[in-house]
């Protein structure tokens, strides 16, 4: 069977085998495959869509195109977090030394910046000398010795996703159920997990348009963690606006850094507590999610959590005075640009696909998979939606590289803000648990307050 084959079957809506999945993700991985005929596959999977039963066949095939994490020998339970994608979403950065400090491994392999959304790979490498790329063997050698990693696929673990993944967001085929489920579940079920916790984004800057496709993706993900003995929990979380205040590489790993040692965003905060908390739970660390919560707060005030990160930055090769003073460390930008609001009135939406998009266009995203990025541009976001606000008043700032990249970020931002008379009523921060047990509908958001702080 040749690949065109393939591509002409799935272009047709016909059914690919299991076999033929693993041959793909194989020679996928080898690189043996035009780019060009991958290319066609994905749109045609993404128009055609793909079943339950190829959807496993995808999955296995590409986890199976590399090795796993062997870890069943550790004494702690190894559990993990991967978030779809969002904007200014930095939750991992915080959650993994959070989680390792309280005696859960953590073994995490990230992707890179995907379509508008950014990656944490990219984030991390902005911290000078930190490197993403560790063997198997080192990874295994450092989460037995510090409890987590913050690691990079390799040709090792599901390397035909490595492929898959860049190819995709080249292409424009990211939104697509099936790719995402495989791609993010590939990679998890590499890591050799006791648990997994999901973070499903939805609304304006999700990836995939409304409720019932963020429930199928997780549906999806859930199904495919129980066949590998995987216990799943996903939370749905909002993403009509960017998370937290800081978007950008470099700029969210102060962002990140602040948010360890107690302060950053309280939306950022909320997520690190209630992912971590399920993460203690499906770790067995805590039986219940309040005392998991509790045993976090601690571990965050005590210090722990910004001395289990100073431990990860260590090991790989990154200047630990990142944990002091991140803004000195990190790159940063040349040119800082307040910008202001265009008029009185109240922050009806802040766009996060337009400030992803921004930050691709000012140098910081790809257009292209072998494109170099600045880890140094990006956005503080002071206002959020229901936000009040003066005309002229900052409501952002933008940071650049140069003048050029100051005009992409304004551009950006004119797209993102929109400020109006109208109340706003705002999605819940989590509005769903889902589980293999069913769906769980979360209370409502509270209001928020000025300048991004939730009360
Ligand atoms: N994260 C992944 O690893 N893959 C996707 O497709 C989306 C988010």
């Amino acid at each position: 069977m040749t690949l065109r084959d393939l591509i002409e079957r799935k272009r047709d809506g016909g059914h690919i085998d299991a076999a033929e999945w693993h041959a793909f993700a194989r020679d996928l991985a080898a690189g043996t495959l035009p780019d060009y005929q991958v290319s066609a596959l994905l749109m045609a999977i993404y128009f055609r869509g793909l079943t339950d039963d190829e959807i496993v066949g995808l999955t296995e095939g590409m986890l199976g195109s590399g090795r796993t994490l062997e870890l069943a020998h550790l004494k702690a339970r190894r559990v993990d977090k991967h978030s779809v994608g969002g904007v200014g979403d930095k939750v991992s950065i915080v959650l993994a030394p959070l989680v390792a400090a309280c005696g859960v491994a953590v073994p995490m392999v990230s992707g890179r910046g995907l379509g508008h959304t950014g990656g944490t790979l990219d984030k991390l490498e902005a911290i000078p000398g930190f490197h993403t790329r560790l063997s198997l063997s080192q990874a295994a050698a450092q989460v037995e010795r510090i409890g987590c990693v913050l690691m990079g696929q390799t040709g090792e673990i599901a390397p035909a996703d490595r492929v898959l993944y860049a190819m995709r967001d080249a292409t424009a085929t990211v939104e697509s159920i099936p790719l995402m489920a495989s791609s993010i579940m590939s990679k998890k079920l590499a890591e050799g997990l006791n648990g997994l916790v999901l973070d499903v984004k939805t609304g304006a800057g999700a990836f995939l348009p409304t409720l019932d496709d963020d429930l199928a993706l997780t549906r999806t993900m859930i199904a495919l963690g129980a066949r590998h003995g995987c216990p799943v929990v996903a939370l749905l979380t909002d993403m009509d606006s960017p998370l937290g205040i800081a978007c950008g590489n470099a700029n969210e790993i102060v962002e990140s850094v602040q948010s360890l040692k107690g302060g950053g965003p309280p939306d950022l905060r909320e997520l690190v507590l209630r992912f971590g908390a399920e993460m203690l739970v499906l770790g067995g660390v805590e039986d219940d999610l309040a005392a998991a919560r509790t045993r976090l707060e601690r571990a965050i005030s005590s210090g722990r959590a910004l001395e289990k990160f100073r431990e990860i930055v260590a090991a790989q090769g990154g200047d630990p005075a990142v944990c002091d003073d991140p803004a000195l460390v990190v790159p940063s930008a040349r040119v800082r640009e307040a910008y202001g609001s265009p008029r009185d009135g109240i922050v009806q939406r802040v766009e996060p696909r337009a400030v992803g998009k921004g930050i691709t266009a000012m140098g910081g995203g790809r257009t292209k998979m072998a494109d170099l990025i600045d880890p140094t541009v990006g956005f503080q976001i002071l206002a959020k939606p229901g936000d009040r606000v003066a005309r002229g008043q900052p409501i952002a700032t933008i940071l650049a590289r140069d003048d050029a990249s100051a005009a992409a970020g304004r551009a950006a931002l004119d797209a993102a803000f929109v400020v109006g008379d109208g109340d706003v009523v705002r999605r819940p921060l989590i509005s769903h648990r889902v589980t293999a047990a069913g769906v769980e509908a979360l209370a409502a958001r509270q209001s928020d307050g000025p300048l991004g702080t939730t009360r």
